[in-house]
């Protein structure tokens, strides 16, 4: 059976790079009936905190991306990697070092000086030192031949084991390092395939040298291309936004996630809206591309648009909720609050923008905004006199007839459209958006329509 796992690091909050990896690993697995699994990789005490760890995982639910079983952590599982150490020893396939951290440096300096790629000499490896507090744990990696593997995105992988030095299993103090804990986990949890960030495809020969001294079976890998910002470098916190939270409080609904990230790396054909059972059907993990994968912007704003078009008014209305609640915004008050917002819910392509939107219809002007005020109403005096004179009587508020009265305000007055109605709508809600100004007034109702010229009024000299 086919078992991935997404093995995050909770040292931050969970980032768009790392969904993508979960939703890959996810994909796979369940493509193949298999199991997902997440492992928590917590050995980092400093930077590991408790919030993180919580906040990814109720990232993952909320993507929809739930593990086939609990989480397990790594700051839980210490007698796992001393077992496997102590087999390692046993079976004469490590040793102690005692290198100085000075010697090291020396070492190092000497490699880089002389043009050579700084690793570990060996100095110990025969010396047959015992433990003791100042020595660590390292691995006998052979010296000559390769390390070959076959990655699902890159093809044949092949390293050089000289490329390769003794890597360090245990430090002095005890503690296992991150490449013992990952090949013990691995096997401990059953995983076969490991889809994880291209930044890890240097660790992959040197946890396979691992895995064959445990004498475990190889393992499945993949690979993915590095996900980079608009200015084509890794995306970074510095210039972008990369935690899943902000997108998800911008309004960026959990499917268009999931089909942007889907894309990151992987395409087909020129389809490209994707939903998780499209995903499951259509995506192949062999189809990834090697290349970086631009997460960009606008295509994100593109595909929410359509994701929000998709469903239905009922279904949007659930998913806008929570984002009018935010801004203290009540529909209940207004009776044609569902009429509202179906004819407003196409204004931006985030759920948080077409709320702010929303603010006109249901509750008072927070902010005129003051170039419109300027440009339009501050010189409109007689328009909105004259139009004010025209709504006063009217009986029917309806689009239809308001369109009517507009027509003939138009006429009777000799001007453009825009002359006309942008007066009237930044009086209406602030600024010059909203949809064709007979639907905004039917829709903001007769009183209130009134009211709002009359305080437009107010505002011109
Ligand atoms: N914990 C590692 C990270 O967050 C992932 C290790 C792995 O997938 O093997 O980058």
């Amino acid at each position: 059976m086919i078992i991935t796992r997404f093995a995050p690091s909770p040292t931050g909050t969970l980032h768009i790079g790392g969904v993508r990896t979960a939703l890959f690993n996810y994909i796979y697995a369940k493509q193949n009936n298999g199991k997902f699994l997440v492992r928590i990789e917590d050995t980092d005490q400093v930077r590991s905190k408790t919030e993180f760890e919580e906040n990814i995982i109720t990232g993952l639910h909320d993507m929809g991306l739930k593990p086939d079983a609990d989480p397990v952590r790594q700051s839980e599982r210490k007698h796992l990697y001393l077992d496997a150490a102590h087999r390692i020893i046993e079976s004469g396939q490590g040793y102690y070092c005692n290198c100085s951290t000075e010697r090291l440096e020396e070492l190092r300096n000497a490699q880089m000086k002389a043009g050579k790629k700084p690793m570990y000499d060996g100095k110990c490896r025969d010396k047959g030192l015992e433990k003791s507090e100042n020595t660590v744990l390292r691995l006998k990696t052979p010296n000559d031949g390769e390390v070959r593997f076959n990655d699902l995105v890159r093809g044949e992988v092949v390293f050089n084991n000289s490329e390769l030095d003794d890597l360090i299993l245990l430090r002095s103090n005890g503690t296992p390092t991150y490449h013992l804990c990952v090949v013990v986990d691995d096997a401990d949890q059953g995983v076969t395939t490991v889809i994880r960030g291209e930044d890890h495809l240097s660790n992959t020969p040197r946890q396979m040298h691992i895995q064959q001294a445990l004498e475990l079976s190889a393992l499945e890998y993949a690979h993915l291309p590095l996900v980079l910002g608009e200015n084509k470098k890794r995306l970074s916190k510095r210039d972008s936004v990369t935690s899943l939270d902000e997108y998800i409080s911008k309004g960026y609904l959990q499917t268009s996630m999931i089909n942007m990230l889907g894309r990151l790396g992987w395409s087909k054909g020129d389809k490209e809206i994707f939903y998780i059972d499209d995903l499951l059907k259509d995506f192949r993990i062999q189809e990834v591309q090697k290349a970086g994968a631009v997460f960009d912007l606008k295509k994100l704003d593109w595909i929410n648009t359509n994701h929000l078009a998709n469903l239905s008014l009922e279904d949007f209305i659930i998913q806008l909720n929570p984002y009018l609640d935010e801004l203290g915004i009540k529909t209940s008050n207004r009776q044609n609050a569902e009429t509202i917002i179906e004819n407003l819910r196409t204004t931006a392509s985030t759920l948080s923008e077409i709320a702010i939107d929303l603010i006109p219809y249901f509750a008072d002007i927070k902010e005129y905004d003051q170039k419109s005020v300027e440009k339009f109403i501050a010189g409109s005096k007689n328009i909105l006199e004259y139009v004010l004179r025209q709504l006063e009587p009217l009986d029917q508020w309806t689009e239809q007839a308001l369109d009517e009265v507009l027509a003939k305000c138009q006429k009777e007055l000799d001007l453009k459209t825009p002359q006309l109605n942008q007066p009237i709508r930044v009086a209406l809600v602030g600024s010059v958006k909203s949809p064709s100004l007979g639907l905004t007034l039917s829709l903001i109702g007769k009183e209130l329509s009134l009211e709002r010229i009359k305080k437009g009024l107010e505002m011109t000299f």
